[in-house]
């Protein structure tokens, strides 16, 4: 049952910046709620103060600049995205994942910046945000940051914002000449989340032929999502080859740190970790040769 709470209505940034200094001590944000109530349902969450931002209009857009890249406002939902003509152009691969995440209800009215904030291992777009070196910009009454999004998750559920923070925007710059990005997620049942994800980056060298950089992020591999380090930087320089792919994989599967679970015990999820890694570099490799 949920407990009793008093809910409070912002219409602006300005509006919800003041709602959260005021109720510091006890409040919890809403925006689309699909994972909030279901933790306030069970009654792992119960806040005093319930700050909602749904109508804030200023916090839902995409902007897209040749320049500075992609802007997305917290409180757009999934479906916007996936929807989105210019990010189906620009970042074919998010507009992908977001179809394949949950279902039409929860793409409707949950939203990236709750995705995010929400801080869950599993969670679909912060693997290819991360890969895409995403960054994202969060304020409280007081000041205004911009973090990489890479360290913006803390621990499991945990994520670096603050008290009295909102997060505002997550920003994806122009990915650099001769990269390709790719994700996929192992689940059992369609739309849900992965057991394990990946998303790869690959940037070539001008001639196509050597990888100049590599991004490798996996999803519920470990309490956050993770960039397996040593796995990338086996690419570097080298030519693409069956057997160098093999040894990424089984780096990353050694570097990732998985839990076992009802889903799937840790010695799968690294097997999985070791074949997505596999797949998945394969498939932003065969691509980044032949981008502009
Ligand atoms: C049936 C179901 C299936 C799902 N399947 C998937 C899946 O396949 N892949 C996947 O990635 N996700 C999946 N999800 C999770 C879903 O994507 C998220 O629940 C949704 O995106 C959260 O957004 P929201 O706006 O509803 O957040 P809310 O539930 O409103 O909030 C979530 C958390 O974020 C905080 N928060 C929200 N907005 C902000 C903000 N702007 N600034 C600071 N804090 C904020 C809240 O305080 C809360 O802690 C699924 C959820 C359901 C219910």
């Amino acid at each position: 049952m949920i407990r009793n709470f008093n809910y409070r209505r912002a219409s602006s940034i300005e509006e919800a910046l003041s709602l959260l200094e005021k109720h510091k001590e006890d409040y919890k944000i809403i925006c689309g709620g699909q994972s909030l109530l279901i933790l306030m349902r069970q009654g792992l969450v119960a806040p005093e103060n319930l700050i909602d931002i749904k109508s804030v209009e200023e916090l839902d857009y995409i902007e897209y600049h040749p320049k500075s890249g992609l802007k997305i406002g917290a409180a757009t939902t999934h479906r916007k995205i996936e929807k989105s003509p210019v990010i189906k152009k620009h970042f074919p691969v998010l507009a992908a994942m977001e179809k394949n995440l949950a279902s039409i209800q929860t793409r409707n009215w949950g939203t990236i910046g709750g995705n995010l904030a929400h801080g869950d291992p599993a969670g679909d777009p912060a693997p290819i945000l991360i890969a895409s070196n995403a960054t994202v910009r969060m304020a409280s009454a007081e000041k205004e940051r911009i973090l990489p999004l890479e360290d913006f998750f803390v621990d499991i559920f945990e994520t670096a914002l603050e008290e009295g923070e909102l997060l505002i925007e997550v920003q994806i710059p122009v990915l650099p000449q001769k990269t390709s990005l790719a994700y996929q997620k192992f689940n059992i049942i369609k739309n849900h989340q992965g057991i394990v994800s990946a998303a790869v980056s690959i940037t070539m060298d001008e001639d196509g032929e050597r990888c100049k950089g590599a991004r490798i992020v996996l999803g519920a591999a470990a309490a956050i999502p993770l960039r397996a380090k040593q796995a990338e930087r086996l690419f570097i320089g080298e030519k693409f080859d069956t057997k160098l792919l093999e040894r990424v994989g089984k780096k990353a599967s050694e570097e990732c740190d998985p839990v076992s679970d009802i889903h799937a015990t840790e010695t799968y999820r690294r097997i999985l970790v070791k074949t997505l890694t596999k797949r998945v570099a394969k498939k932003a490799w065969e691509q980044a040769k032949t981008s502009g």
